[in-house]
């Protein structure tokens, strides 16, 4: 346009010029007030835009009944292309033996990788996250795997089945509040709050690699800015599916996917499932990002 003009200094091009930045600037997206291009949050680079999926994406979640988050303290751009490759060997032992029992733990589990700073310097440990009942077993070495899956996801019946097609999956947890009991060595303690998990798995797929850090920091910049830090959380994960719709974001504990997410919606997203701010009129904001939800059936 700025060539163009330079070029034919002429009434007529001033005149399309000013009818064009005037379309520019009074358009603006529904779902989040913010102006189209945006100037107030920060935008996607363009060859990354160029190659997000605008097809349906509704039904678009793997069924998976609960989501195991392997905390460790590697960055996100050391996860190799499949996690179980990781250097350490952790999450290889733990999918062997999610594989081997899957029979009896007898429903799909998602397993990520999750990056949170250390509390120690053990090698081969890591810090588990469940969800959506957002139970966190801390330090777990390679010698607890085993036992603790066999707890956890066999043995135990303190889990929630989460079942109840009438409540949701938060009335569900409120409702059975045990938490499973281990051996000594091991500690578990019930998170709270929102949980916002943001795929960043950038050896997996770039889209997921660019956008996921950017959605993080806007996510990190709400929280702050709105006075939430003890009630809201985020977390970088690794490989979720369907990076074509990246910003790809998961909420517990609703359980609820959302893809195409820029950081205009950041502020909406978080707003519509903070218990004190939630309400369906926001979630109804939010359904064109809608992936899908946590398999209950
Ligand atoms: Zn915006």
């Amino acid at each position: 346009m700025f060539i163009y003009l330079r070029l034919n200094p002429n009434k007529k091009c001033i005149l399309h010029l000013q009818r064009f930045l005037s379309t520019v600037t009074t358009r603006f997206d529904p779902c989040t007030g913010c102006e189209i291009p945006c100037t107030t949050h920060v935008t996607y680079p363009p060859e990354i835009v160029k190659e997000i999926d605008q097809s349906n994406m509704n039904n678009s979640v793997e069924k998976h009944r609960r989501h195991l988050c392997i905390g460790q303290p590697f960055s996100h751009t050391q996860w190799p292309k499949h996690i179980k490759n990781l250097q350490d060997g952790y999450i290889n032992e733990l999918e062997r033996i999610i594989t081997e029992k899957q029979s009896d733990i007898g429903y799909p589990v998602k397993l990520t990788s999750a990056v949170v700073e250390s509390s120690n310097d053990l090698k081969q440990t890591a810090d588990w996250y469940l969800f959506p009942d957002r139970i966190k077993i801390n330090n777990v070495t390679m010698k607890q795997i085993e036992p603790i899956i066999d707890k956890l996801f066999i043995k135990d019946q303190s889990i929630i089945k989460i079942k109840h097609k009438t409540k949701t999956i938060e009335q569900q947890l409120e409702e059975n509040n045990n938490l499973p009991v281990f051996s000594e060595q091991i500690t578990c303690e019930r998170l709270q709050g929102l949980w916002v998990l943001v795929c960043c798995h950038n050896q997996r797929d770039h889209r997921c690699g660019v956008i996921g850090p950017i959605l993080v920091d806007e996510i990190e910049k709400y929280i702050q800015k709105t006075d939430r830090v003890d009630n809201v959380h985020c977390l970088k994960i690794s490989h979720i599916g369907g990076h074509r719709f990246a910003g790809n974001v998961i909420v517990y504990p609703s359980g609820t996917w959302y893809g195409r997410v820029l950081p205009c919606h950041i502020p909406l997203l978080i707003d519509a499932h903070v218990a004190s701010s939630s309400s369906n009129d926001l979630k109804e904001k939010l359904k064109p990002l809608l992936r899908g939800y946590l398999d209950t059936s």
